[in-house]
């Protein structure tokens, strides 16, 4: 259907692709360091392939008006699957990673083959209502002649080479799971494995343009919390897929020991469970509400600013999800402004210190919770970010891309590892 083995191809390709509005012949011939008959060449069977298109002219600062090379973005398609210890989110998105399609299924279960069938099955019926909707690429294929494949966002705990999830803490159930071959095999198409953080920040990055010198940091909150870092759109990945991993980080504050042997960690004020059964049970903070023996629990005299103590959980306390945490919060009820302030006191304080280690450019709040937390957070964090780096140095972002950011960025993974030269 689509031979896009060769390297000289996709080097074009992804010239033209990473230039939306258009780039010109002889600008990839520059970029590139391919000779002009080869891109010539080359741009011809893309245009043959329907992959890129000739349109108008660009006006050259000198010279004659060259022609404009466009990718053409519904040429092919690409699925995203997040899979959130919350529900599975599922995406279809073209050759610029913008969504035509999403969907959001029960969260995973532990049976991991039955959720890899309800994967499959949700793809398929995904395209076909694309097909039946009348959706073709200009070339007139459908959707599911159109699928190159499936790109995957886990929770850490995962062997991205093998594209084996191995233990993630967040789902339990799945051990030792060939999540890529099965899914392979359950939809005949290639599939590729990544951290939800880091596929969080390929959607970002693919979002708002890759700046060549830019080092992002990005702040993925989902039921944990992690991090990911990139470098001029690179993903840094570590030795084994673990960088990132930043729910044992001590923030500084006041708190209990962690179950790891620290104190204060980031994850005791951030996990949702954390969150929610401290709302539950009336306790003032997160931080307290962790897994400490009976005895070594503070006293309510450790209890924080803006906690329980002055006001005793009202029978109104939330106990579903985070969502109802944050409305109780913004109606006034003063436990739930405390949780969600020591949230965001504990985020600043771990940005701090990885400011200090990355020295980013551009801080991006996301993932499945930001959206809820963010008016209750994010005062907090940019008051603690602030305290070191002035605005001007450092900016601090929310994402745009909502809640099915960790499909999208799935998506676009997989697109950059079969479009991309660079990962050949
Ligand atoms: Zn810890």
């Amino acid at each position: 259907m689509l031979d896009l083995g060769q390297r000289n191809e996709l080097i074009v390709l992804d010239a033209v692709r990473h230039a939306p509005e258009g780039t010109s012949q002889s600008e990839v011939v520059a970029t590139s360091g391919l000779s002009r008959q080869a891109v010539s060449l080359i741009t011809r069977r893309l245009r043959e392939q329907g992959l890129i298109e000739t349109d108008g002219t660009l006006a050259g600062s000198r010279g004659k008006p060259r022609t404009v090379l466009r990718v053409v973005p519904t040429a092919r398609l690409a699925a995203g699957v997040h899979l959130d210890p919350s529900q599975i989110a599922l995406v279809i998105v073209d050759l610029l990673g913008r969504p035509v399609a999403h969907r959001s299924l029960p969260a995973p279960t532990e049976d991991p083959a039955a959720d890899i069938d309800r994967i499959a099955e949700a793809l398929r019926e995904m395209q076909a209502t694309l097909e039946a909707e009348g959706w073709r690429t200009p070339a007139g294929a459908t959707a599911r002649e159109a699928m190159l494949g499936i790109g995957v966002a886990s929770p850490g705990g995962i062997d991205v080479r093998e594209g084996v999830v191995v233990n993630p803490p967040w789902l339990p159930g799945w051990r030792g799971v060939p999540l890529v071959a099965r899914l392979e095999a359950a939809t005949g198409l290639p599939a590729v494995l990544d951290k939800d953080t880091n596929a969080a920040l390929t959607a970002e990055n693919w979002s708002t343009g890759q700046r060549p010198e830019e080092t992002v940091l990005y702040v993925f909150t989902g039921a944990g919390i992690g991090s990911a870092v990139s470098v001029g759109g690179r993903v840094h990945h570590g030795a084994a897929a673990l960088a990132g991993e930043i729910g044992h980080l001590p923030t500084g504050l006041e708190g209990p020991v962690c179950g790891c042997g620290r104190r204060a960690c980031l994850s005791q004020f951030t996990d949702v469970s954390s969150l929610l059964a401290a709302a539950a049970q009336g306790l003032p903070t997160p931080a307290e509400a962790t897994r400490l023996p009976a005895d070594a629990q503070p006293g309510a005299g450790d209890a924080q600013p803006g906690s329980a103590e002055a006001q005793p959980g009202p029978a109104a306390s939330p106990s579903g999800s985070l969502e109802e945490l944050a409305r109780a919060a913004a109606e006034g009820d003063e436990r739930m402004q405390g949780l969600l302030t020591a949230y965001g006191v504990a985020l600043g304080e771990a940005l701090r210190t990885l400011v200090g280690i990355h020295d980013p450019h551009r801080i991006v709040l996301g993932g499945p919770h930001w959206d809820t937390l963010a008016p209750h957070v994010l005062p907090a964090v940019e008051q603690s970010v602030r305290r070191d780096a002035p605005p001007e140095q450092l900016r601090l972002e929310s994402s745009r891309l909502g809640g099915d950011v960790g499909a999208l960025g799935a998506a676009a993974l997989f697109l950059q590892s079969e479009l991309s030269p660079a990962t050949r």
